[in-house]
């Protein structure tokens, strides 16, 4: 058994392996058992992750996460690209039948994996998200309306603030806007460098998302969001005016109708200011 706490001998381990750390893949393993275990806990509890139900593990790394997984009785399905970790993976836990093992970019690999689900009411996710991708594979999910029940995720600070933000604050973004769309967003705790083998140069932080009742968004909501945050220095009806279909007046008018003002920012818009747009948009091309 690894020792997962240690990095003098995770390092060991690697060396002995023969393989290196790749910063491109943003490794950086979670060497704190008193960060690993309450970040797993969360993903169960009343409403959560129970004995049996299936797991996505985005990066499992070494598999420090994983062998909490699947202690919780959880079956994991690990989303690893670094060959390297996949040979050791194999070696750790293939005989354990609750672990199955997708090789190769996330980005890429999840989708073909989405048809196993049985709906989206019992589905869950735990990450210690490579920093160069976490904000890309949140939003991608959600785009393509791939929602998790629960997910439980390790991101850069700046990256969680994001994702937790609400209207008119510094970090209130497209992507906070996304992540609010269907989720609840809790943050955990911060995470400090010193948690992590190697050290990240900034803090980190366990979050919590819990999928919000079902709300139906019209097709054009996600992309409206980000067309209306494109340039944070313009007002809506600037950024709105580089939407499809948008003229001036159809612009002035869809403002008017939701009682906007045209100087107004998105970043001091409620979502459901964004929903209401989206509507007024999408009746507007409906009715054509
Ligand atoms: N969960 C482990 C490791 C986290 S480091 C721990 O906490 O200790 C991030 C992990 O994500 C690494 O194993 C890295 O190889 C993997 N990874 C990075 N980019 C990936 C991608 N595009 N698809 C799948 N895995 C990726």
């Amino acid at each position: 058994m690894l020792n997962y706490n240690s990095a003098v001998s995770l390092r060991a381990f690697l060396e002995q392996e023969g393989l290196g750390m790749q910063k491109k893949f943003g490794q950086n393993f979670l060497i704190n058992p008193n960060v690993r275990q309450p970040l797993v806990d969360a993903l169960g509890g009343a409403h959560g992750a129970q004995k049996g139900d299936e797991v996505w593990e985005i990066g499992p790394g070494l598999g420090a996460m994983t062998a909490l997984l699947l202690e919780k009785g959880f079956t994991v399905k690990a989303f690893e690209i670094d060959n390297g970790f996949i040979r050791i993976l194999k070696k750790l836990f293939s005989q354990d039948a609750g672990f199955e093992l997708i090789e190769g970019d996330v980005l890429k690999t999840w989708q073909t994996c989405r048809s196993a689900f049985p709906g989206t009411d019992n589905s869950f996710l735990l990450g210690n998200l490579p920093y160069n991708i976490a904000a890309v594979l949140l939003a991608d999910f959600i785009e393509k309306k791939h929602v998790f029940s629960r997910m439980v995720v390790t991101v850069q600070k700046e990256v969680a603030l994001r994702m937790a933000a609400s209207a008119g604050s510094k970090d209130y973004s497209s992507f906070s806007v996304l992540c609010a769309s269907v989720y609840k967003v809790k943050p955990l705790m911060t995470i400090r460098p010193s948690s992590f083998y190697p050290q990240p140069n900034v803090d980190s932080m366990g979050v919590l998302l819990e999928k919000r009742d079902s709300r139906v968004y019209p097709d054009i909501f996600y992309p409206l969001v980000r067309t209306l945050f494109s340039s944070r220095r313009k007002t809506i009806k600037n950024n709105l005016l580089s939407f499809p279909g948008i003229s001036r007046d159809i612009c002035m008018s869809v403002l008017e109708e939701n009682g906007l003002n045209e100087n107004q920012r998105a970043e001091n818009l409620e979502i459901e200011a964004f929903a209401s747009l989206a509507k007024t948009i999408e009746n507007m091309r409906l009715s054509k």
